[in-house]
């Protein structure tokens, strides 16, 4: 109000616009730090296998390398390379995902068979690991996208397999509710402590660096999760107990 005539200096309309635009703003400012934090991350991400590669490289080039040693080397190389591979394909998902622009297709999707696949697909890294998989619950369609929903299932089923423990399990469940439709992923591995229950989702965060680097892995899988599930309209709920293991939903509202 003006100090003189104690008439409005702005009109309540005006403010209402400041006050969205301020809002646009700060939103605008907030994604193109993620992105800029994205990028940062990504070439460090890609410089570490890069500088390995090209280190390897050199020495077996110098020509002192005794024979069993240049396989050794050609090993880390593969080794490398694969990592490269999987890093660059969940960058491509990601910023897929985020572009929100690629015109995916939609299709009727009955989510038991889809988890019941996944856990077949998944059969032989969980022998190798001494877990062992479950499938419970019921049919349930939904219209989705199948190449993004099966992406995030594959992710969360391998996740639930990696941080296991020798002779542990993981259960997947598919309950179809009056009000809702939950896909669960139930491990029985290391667990996640209630601090870094939020952080997990974050790109490129990983609990333990180096302990997960023998794991393998690209810090990326529960971030593709979080946007594939906005994306497709659920919402993710994550229960865990150090030590005991974790529950992943997948929730869907109808
Ligand atoms: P990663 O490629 O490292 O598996 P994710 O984004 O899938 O990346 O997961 C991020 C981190 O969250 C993992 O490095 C791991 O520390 C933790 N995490 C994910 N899933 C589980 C789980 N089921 N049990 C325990 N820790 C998990």
């Amino acid at each position: 109000y003006c100090q003189v005539c104690a008439n409005p200096v702005f009109d309540k309309e005006t403010i209402a616009g400041a006050v969205i635009l301020l809002i646009d703003v700060t939103e605008k400012m907030q994604r193109d730090s993620l992105r800029r934090e994205f990028t940062a991350n990504v070439s460090h991400e890609l410089k570490t296998p890069l500088t390995s590669i090209s280190g390897f490289a050199e020495i077996i080039q110098s020509g002192f390398v005794k024979q069993e040693d240049v396989r050794k080397f050609a090993g880390k190389i593969f080794d490398e390379t694969q990592r490269l591979v999987t890093l660059v394909d969940d960058i491509i998902k990601i910023s897929q995902l985020d572009e929100n622009c690629q015109p995916y297709q939609r299709e009727k999707v009955d989510i038991y068979n889809l988890a019941k696949d996944v856990l077949s697909r998944l059969q032989e890294s969980a022998n190798k690991a001494q877990v062992q998989l479950n499938m419970e619950g019921e049919h349930a369609e939904l219209e989705t996208v199948l190449p993004i929903l099966d992406e995030i299932v594959s992710n969360l089923c391998d996740n639930a397999i990696k941080y296991n423990k020798k002779g542990g399990s993981v259960t997947v469940t598919v309950l179809n509710t009056r009000n809702q439709i939950c896909l669960s992923v139930r491990d029985t591995g290391i667990g996640i402590t209630a601090a870094e229950k939020s952080r997990v989702f974050e790109r490129f965060y990983r609990v333990d660096k180096s302990h997960s680097k023998e794991i393998g892995g690209t810090g990326l899988g529960l971030s593709i999760v979080k946007h594939g599930a906005a994306y497709l309209g659920a919402k993710v709920e994550l229960e865990s107990t150090i030590d005991k293991g974790s529950t992943f939903r997948l929730i869907w509202q109808k």
